[in-house]
């Protein structure tokens, strides 16, 4: 598969395009960037980790009867996926507090939710990817009541897979952040990544952080926790 032109450079990724128009080829970087982009860092080998470890999982939910992008692993960073438009939706779901939900509703980290809740945020960088319910994305036109009904119960089979899956390797899945894309024929995939950048993952013995918030807090041992969650999925795999 030929890498042609760069379509475009993100914070954490670069898309080019490829001789078929239907895929591209998307390259894993090592920048790190939280709090909408002011806090900037390198995480050495972050790339590879979730290159190789969004692969394992987009094989995984295929199987699980979630379609992806996933096409195939090119390399350590690089993967040709299938070209989405992508839906300005991040889905966020969660199985305990954290992050910004502890922070919004006022309630400590940690706290085990019941069931699982799903969110959107409109993906959108200017205006700082404000929280949006489902009637405000259908009064934008960011997708339709069939695909919204649709996503979600992607995401809460992807959380239903994946929970269990890291519970296996002694990890409890707390939150995380899908996105998800239209094929040409309008058709719903997962898109994008699943990673320590996009999921915030606990020890369950000890509840250390083996995630992108040891970069976002500084508590150190950044490259130490993406390799330990990496060792983990790959000695499974
Ligand atoms: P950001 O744009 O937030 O800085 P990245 O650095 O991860 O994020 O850039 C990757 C970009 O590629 C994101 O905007 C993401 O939505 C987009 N993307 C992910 N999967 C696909 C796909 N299959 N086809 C086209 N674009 C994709
Ligand atoms: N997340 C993400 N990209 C974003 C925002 C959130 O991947 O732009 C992930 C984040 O890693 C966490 C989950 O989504 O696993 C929930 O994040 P939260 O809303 O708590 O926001 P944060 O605390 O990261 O600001």
């Amino acid at each position: 598969m030929e890498k042609k032109e760069q379509l475009y450079e993100g914070k954490a990724k670069k898309v080019f395009a490829t001789s078929d128009p239907a895929l591209v080829i998307v390259s894993y970087k090592d920048d790190a960037t939280a709090f909408d982009g002011l806090k900037k860092g390198t995480i050495a080998g972050k790339g590879v980790v979730n290159n190789r470890m969004t692969n394992m999982m987009m094989r995984l939910l295929e199987k699980s009867g979630v379609p992806t992008h996933f096409v195939e692993e090119l390399s350590d960073r690089e993967t040709v996926v299938k070209k989405v438009s992508i839906v300005p939706l991040e889905v966020i779901v969660r199985n305990v507090s954290a992050g910004s939900f502890a922070k919004r509703y006022g309630v400590e980290e940690g706290i085990p939710f019941d069931e699982p809740t799903v969110e959107f945020s409109y993906k959108n960088d200017d205006l700082h990817d404000p929280l949006l319910n489902d009637s405000h994305a259908l009064a934008l036109h960011l997708a339709t009541k069939e695909e919204i009904a649709l996503i979600k119960s992607y995401a809460l089979r992807v959380n239903e897979v994946l929970e269990g899956y890291f519970l296996s390797l002694g990890v409890r899945l707390i939150d995380f952040k899908l996105e998800f894309g239209r094929l040409q024929d309008g058709t719903i995939v997962l898109a994008d990544e699943i990673s320590p950048d996009t999921c915030r993952f606990w020890d369950a013995a000890t509840g250390e952080k083996l995630d992108k918030d040891r970069f976002r807090r500084d508590l150190g041992g950044v490259e130490e926790a993406y390799r330990e969650i990496f060792k983990r999925v790959t000695e499974k795999d």
